[in-house]
Parts: structure tokens; C-alpha cells; sequence
């Protein structure tokens, strides 16, 4: 059976105590992976490994030769794509080309933030003084420390190397915890990072869970000068209240339960291509994702049998089946907490269209976590469901009638992640656009991402931005240089 290990100052390494924990495949609960649990001891080991690194090699690379390193461990998770989509899929069940894409967004993150330092300008104030003779101000960027990374299951390359690529463009160090869902990618990262001349300690990983596990040795330790987070909204609290004992920054991007808007003028095709892949794709499990769907009245009927049609051609299947395009959800315990939103559902009266149970799978797949793509229809607003964060594939669709009255429901929940808007009118667009919630909102589109631009939550989704120039304000501390002329 596969070892997985921590990755400490640059070796691949069990945990001190001996502790293992077993990851099982979503596919059919089989037992894939031994996962070594790091202890506080291994923390506190990896965390001093960091603070080492930040004062040697890493800190007396030039720019341009970090950049140039981080460049190496792009071409080199190229090199090793295959090694990392099949250790995305045993791990998470996903269809081949989810993996695929999810593999090629994170060797794509570190060109990205390597271009990001490579070309960020600084900022520069002339000053007149009393005696005439002026000053100026520079600002120089430098390096926050440590950074605590601590990372969910659903999309797991794409969202580590999102946060570990900007912190080791910055000139920090990191220590990774991987969700204990989803160990293996974050491994085989550290065997990128030596094989390209990453120095020790740059990078570490420690494997575990989150209350009184790694999470929380991490989250806690004195050593870690600011912490990423992204997961469910409620670990992003707790992990606030551990940053707080000793002000510590974070970044928390946290759950959604984002809406889509449907105006009758929309294009139905691209409408339900989009809503369907919103709120279907990676199983429903992407916080991106759409679980709620508001429909302008007079294209109600037409839109939900469109998707119904749709969502009943999606191919269920393991990633071994070319042709599948919805895999397992991510577990047998996650499984249960989205069937007990199904059945919350039907027992508040909810009109299921599609699905709303468990699918026939064949032989041993029948062990594994999955689940239909399920529609509703005919809630309110205040049901759970219509409420919660489900984390599933599934979504109720609600007919609205005026502009003024989706705003303001699409905005009634504490959540603001994201938003779909689908529309022919422009003017329209640009008025919800700007009047909706949300940290990202797409027009007439979904998930087009162009790294450089901010990405975070609205409300309780997010604190911060990622991506692009802003990752700085987070990676970076802003030192201002006055010089008296
Ligand atoms: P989770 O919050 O359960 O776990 C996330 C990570 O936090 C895991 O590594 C876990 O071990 C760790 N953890 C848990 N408790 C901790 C503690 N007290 N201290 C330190 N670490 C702790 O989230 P999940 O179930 O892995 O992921 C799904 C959630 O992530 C959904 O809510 C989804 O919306 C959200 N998400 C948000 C974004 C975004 O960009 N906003 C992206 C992906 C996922």
C-alpha cells in the first residue's frame, strides 16, 4: 500500500510519534494510502526548518533567481502531469479531465506569480520639506516570514500552489497542511521542489487533521508569521481566533452558496451549459459552485426542463471510464451529510425533478460515495437548503419576477463568494453586476479565471483577496523608505 509522508527541511519523513491515518478511495471506500500524522513535535520541527530557510539560501537568491526557480517547478509538475492527475484522482475521484484541468492550473500558478514579482513596480512619493531641500519615499516589498497553508480537499493542487506559488514568490517560507482527504498531491510536490533545487525548508508539509491535530499545532505555533486558510466558513473562525493570540494576519477563503440569475432575455443554451457545469461540476464540490438558481418567471418552465435534460445526460462513472463526467463526492461521511440535505428537502415539501438519492453502481463501486445530481424546485428562500452551504450536486431552481427582487434575495444570506449572471442586456449586466454581493461575478460565463485578477469572498465567504498583484498586499509586509534629500 502507498506511504504517504510529511515533507520536513526537504526529506520525506514519517511522523515522530509513529501515528498513521488511512485514506480510503471515494470510489469504493477501498483502503489506498497510509498517511503519516504529523505531531506537534514534527510541527514545531517543520515550522524551525522554515524560519532556518528564510534566513539562508532562499533569502540570499536574487529575484530574478527565485523566479527562475519557480519557473523550474512549473516545467518540472509539467514534466510530471501524469504523476499528479493520477494522484489527484485516486485521491478525490474526479473524472480524468477535471483532474487534468485542476493539475494544469497548478504548474500554471507558479508561472503566473513569478510573472507577478517579476514585474510589480513600486510606489515613489516626491515630498517638499521646510528647508526646501524635499524628501523622498519608496516603498520596498519584503517577505511576511512563515506562512501557516492550510488547504481543503476539493480541488486539492490548484488551491495549495495558489497560496504556497505567491508566498514563495514573496520570498516566504511555507508550512502545508493538506486536508487529511487529500494527501498525495502535496507530497509529490516536495519531490518538485528538490528535484528542481527548491533549498530545504523552503516548502514543508506536515499530514493531520484540524482541532487538536496539525491544523491546530500549526495554526497555533509562535513561529508562524501570518496564516492562509481555505475551507468551510466555520474552521476559517476558529483558525481567526488562533491567529488572533499573537496578531497574526490571515487570508480565509471560505464556503459560498453562490446564486445564478436567469433573465428571460439569456441565451438558454449558455445558460444551462453554464448552470449545469456551476452546479454539477467536481460532484457540486467546488465553492465556486451554483446551489441556487433564480430564474426569471416566463422562462421558469422552459429553463428547468432544459436542465433536467441536461443533468440526466451527465455521465456517472469512475475516472477510468473516459466518457464519465461526474465522479464520487469525496467521502462516505460527506455523502451522508449531502443525503441528509436531500432528505431535509423532501421533507420540507420540495418538488424533486431530478435525482435526490444514491445511483446503482456496479460490483465494488457500489461501496464508493456516490450520489445523483439532484434539481428542486417549489421551496422558499428560508428553507435549509435554500440556505446551507450542501457542498453537493445539486441546486433549487426559484422563479423571480423583478430585477429588484433577485438582488435582493441572490443577497439575503450572510455568504458572498461569487454570482452568474445571464442576460442579453448589457446595461442590465453591469446594474446587477455591481449590485450583487459577491467577491467574483461572472456575466454571461463561469469559472473564466484570469489569474491576475482579485479573488475572495464578500462577507462571511472571505477576508482578503488571492491572486494576481494582490496576493502581495498579503505575502508581502510594505516598508516605506524616506530618505531627506
Ligand atoms: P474544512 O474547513 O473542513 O477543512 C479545511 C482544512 O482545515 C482541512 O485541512 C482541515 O483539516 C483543516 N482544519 C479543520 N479544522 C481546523 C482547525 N480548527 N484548525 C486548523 N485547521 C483546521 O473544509 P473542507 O471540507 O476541506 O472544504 C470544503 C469547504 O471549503 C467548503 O465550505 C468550500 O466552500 C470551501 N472552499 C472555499 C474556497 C474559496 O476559495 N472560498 C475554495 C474551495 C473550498
Amino acid at each position: 500500500m502507498l506511504q504517504v509522508r510529511n515533507f520536513i527541511d526537504g526529506a520525506l519523513v514519517d511522523g515522530s510519534e509513529g501515528r498513521t491515518f488511512e485514506k480510503r478511495s471515494p470510489l469504493d471506500n477501498s483502503l489506498i494510502a497510509s498517511v503519516a500524522e504529523a505531531s506537534r513535535a514534527d510541527v514545531d520541527r517543520a515550522v524551525l526548518a522554515a524560519k532556518r530557510a528564510l534566513k539562508g539560501p532562499w533569502k540570499k537568491m536574487t529575484l530574478a533567481e527565485r523566479v527562475a526557480l519557480l519557473e523550474r517547478v512549473a516545467d518540472e509538475m509539467t514534466r510530471r502531469f501524469e504523476d499528479f492527475v493520477a494522484a489527484e484522482i485516486a485521491d478525490t475521484g474526479m473524472p480524468r479531465m477535471t483532474a487534468e484541468h485542476m493539475c494544469a492550473r497548478g504548474a500554471a500558478n507558479f508561472r503566473i506569480f513569478a510573472d507577478v514579482v517579476k514585474n510589480v513596480p513600486t510606489e515613489c512619493f516626491e515630498m517638499a520639506t521646510p528647508d526646501g531641500r524635499g524628501a523622498l519615499n519608496y516603498a520596498l516589498r519584503r517577505p511576511v516570514g512563515v506562512v501557516g497553508v492550510i488547504c481543503p480537499w476539493n480541488a486539492p493542487l490548484l488551491l495549495m500552489t495558489w497560496k504556497v506559488a505567491p508566498a514563495l514568490a514573496c520570498g516566504d517560507t511555507v508550512v502545508v497542511k493538506p486536508s487529511e482527504e487529500t494527501p498525495q498531491v502535496a507530497a509529490l510536490l516536495g519531490e518538485v521542489m528538490n528535484a528542481v533545487g527548491i533549498p530545504a525548508g523552503v516548502y514543508n508539509v506536515v499530514h493531520g487533521f484540524g482541532p487538536g491535530s496539525t491544523g491546530e499545532f500549526l495554526t497555533t505555533h509562535p513561529g508562524v508569521a501570518a496564516i492562509t486558510f481555505t475551507g468551510e466558513t466555520r474552521t476559517g473562525a476558529a483558525i481567526m481566533k488562533a491567529a488572533a493570540d499573537g496578531a497574526r494576519p490571515v487570508s480565509l477563503e471560505m464556503g459560498g452558496k453562490n446564486p445564478a440569475i436567469v433573465f428571460a432575455d439569456a441565451d438558454l443554451d449558455a445558460a444551462i451549459e453554464g448552470t449545469l457545469r456551476s452546479a454539477f461540476l467536481n460532484t457540486g464540490q467546488v465553492c465556486l459552485g451554483t446551489e441556487r438558481v433564480f430564474v426569471e418567471r416566463p422562462f421558469f418552465d422552459t429553463f428547468v426542463a432544459a436542465l433536467k435534460t441536461a443533468v440526466e445526460k451527465l455521465k456517472i462513472g469512475p475516472p477510468s471510464d473516459p466518457t464519465s463526467r461526474m465522479g464520487p463526492l469525496i467521502s462516505l461521511e460527506h455523502r451522508a451529510k449531502v443525503l441528509s440535505y436531500y432528505a431535509k428537502a423532501v421533507e420540507e415539501g420540495a418538488t424533486v425533478v431530478t435525482g435526490g438519492g444514491i445511483p446503482d453502481m456496479p460490483g465494488d463501486l457500489a461501496e464508493g460515495a456516490w450520489v445523483q445530481p439532484t434539481i428542486w424546485t417549489g421551496l422558499s428562500d428560508d428553507a435549509a437548503i435554500a440556505r446551507e452551504e450542501i457542498f453537493g450536486p445539486c441546486c433549487h431552481v426559484f422563479p423571480f419576477d423583478t430585477e429588484e427582487e433577485v438582488i435582493e434575495r441572490a443577497n439575503a444570506l450572510d455568504y458572498g463568494l461569487s454570482a452568474a449572471i445571464w442576460t442579453r442586456d448589457l446595461a442590465r449586466a453591469h446594474r446587477v453586476a455591481a449590485e450583487v454581493e459577491a467577491g467574483v461575478v461572472w456575466v454571461n460565463s463561469w469559472f473564466l479565471r484570469d489569474l491576475r485578477t482579485a479573488f475572495g469572498g464578500a462577507k462571511t465567504s472571505g477576508i482578503g483577496r488571492e491572486g494576481g498583484v494582490h496576493s502581495l498586499e498579503f505575502y508581502t509586509e510594505l516598508k516605506n523608505v524616506c530618505v531627506k534629500l
